[in-house]
């Protein structure tokens, strides 16, 4: 029986993580449950999952639903609980479900621990790859992607060995405005970037996948993940979402997983990896999808995709910059407070404007996401 610690149990991953298990209730038990503030959803799968802790990062809000659960669980409050729970709770698989930076502090403390990371949190990887990859070594902490390309890229790298990849091909959907004039981005609503042609996610990285920003992430975490330098990395449109992503070998043969666009299957093969086990999930009817295409990305069009390739190519805490600055600026678009076309604005006057410290510790990581932050949110 393996137990499990969900840091961000009410977003759409934690949710979908909760789907996998209930589907193998011999094999895993739900140790910890965290949410930010949705108190109302934690309720319901305390009730049905048993979890021995829960946490809320919202103080108020765990107090309140303290007096709710009496003691069916141990509820903790702050957002230093979740680093706690993390580094003292009994568990064997950490799921970084949580969306954003905050996710690094507890999944630092899991690897410490030589837990397995079940990672969905692209930003842990971003901000502080080489640390985060370095520490995994150090506490033989294996970390397995639930990013649904990352999770496609490892299972074609089973069996292969990293001399004999030629390049990583990450897919993307394109997201909203794949086929739009780049004039039209002035004038976009918050309604139009949340409405994702394949995905349901959370806003901030729907919005991400509107900018491909999330791309532009994504190609930061394959980095880190794989070991593998950014030239070897192209993104490519690929609007059905069927495959998940690709690597090329150095004979010139090309590896795909396919399946539906849905976060249930990259989950549970985190949580059962190295097996596969039998499900019910609904499967890919390839004649009903018909064609695949491709596309090559427009990253004038798309500037926060050229971005991220460019802060990579800087390295340092540049990434870290990217992320803060980005966080900030969505929640802006998301809150009305700016344009669509404002957020590579915001995030280019951050890289200008925030040092970019080489070979950074977590420290200086943390100061950097800190100053970023403070900086981008005067800017209007
Ligand atoms: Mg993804």
């Amino acid at each position: 029986m393996k137990k499990i610690l969900i840091l961000g149990s009410s977003g759409s991953i934690g949710v979908n993580t909760l789907n996998v298990i209930r589907n193998f209730p011999d094999r895993f038990e739900v140790a910890a449950l965290t949410v930010n503030t949705r108190i109302d959803l934690l309720e319901k799968q305390i009730e049905e999952f048993h979890p021995k802790y829960v946490v809320v990062k919202d103080e108020a809000a765990g107090i309140k639903l303290r007096d709710k659960v009496g003691n069916k669980c141990v509820v903790l409050t702050g957002a230093s609980s979740l680093i706690d729970a993390a580094a003292g709770l009994d568990y064997d698989i950490f799921v970084g479900a949580m969306v954003g930076f905050y996710g690094l502090a507890p999944a630092l403390e899991a690897i410490k621990r030589g837990k397995i990371i079940a990672l969905a949190n692209k930003e842990t990887l971003v901000v502080a790859g080489e640390l985060v990859t370095n520490l995994c070594n150090v506490f033989s902490s294996k970390l397995i992607p639930i990013d649904s390309e990352h999770s496609a890229i490892y299972q074609c790298l089973e069996g292969e060995s990293t001399e004999s990849i030629e390049k990583l091909i990450i897919t993307a959907s394109g997201g909203p405005f794949h086929k739009k004039e780049k004039k039209y981005f002035e004038d976009v609503t918050v309604e139009e970037a949340l409405n994702h042609p394949n995905w349901k996610m959370g806003n901030k990285i729907t919005i991400d996948s509107a900018t491909l920003m999330n791309k532009g992430l994504e190609v930061i975490e394959a980095r880190w993940l794989f070991g593998i330098r950014k030239n070897k990395i192209d993104v490519v449109i690929h609007p059905q979402s069927i495959i998940h992503s690709m690597v090329q070998f150095i004979d010139g043969s090309i590896k795909a997983q396919l399946g539906l666009p849905d976060m249930k299957l990259p989950i549970q093969y985190a949580l059962t990896y190295p097996e596969r086990l039998q499900n019910n999930f609904e499967r890919t009817d390839l004649p009903k999808i018909g064609s695949f295409s491709f596309f090559e990305p427009d990253l004038e069009k798309f500037e926060c995709l050229g971005l991220a390739y460019k802060v990579l190519e800087e390295g340092g805490t540049a990434p870290c910059i990217l992320n803060a600055a980005n966080e900030v600026a969505v929640e802006k678009f998301l809150s009305r407070k700016i344009k669509f076309t404002s957020i590579p604005v915001y995030i280019n006057k951050a890289l200008d404007k925030i040092e970019n410290h080489k070979s950074p510790n977590i420290e200086t990581i943390f100061d950097c996401d800190r100053q970023t932050r403070e900086y981008v949110s005067t800017l209007n």
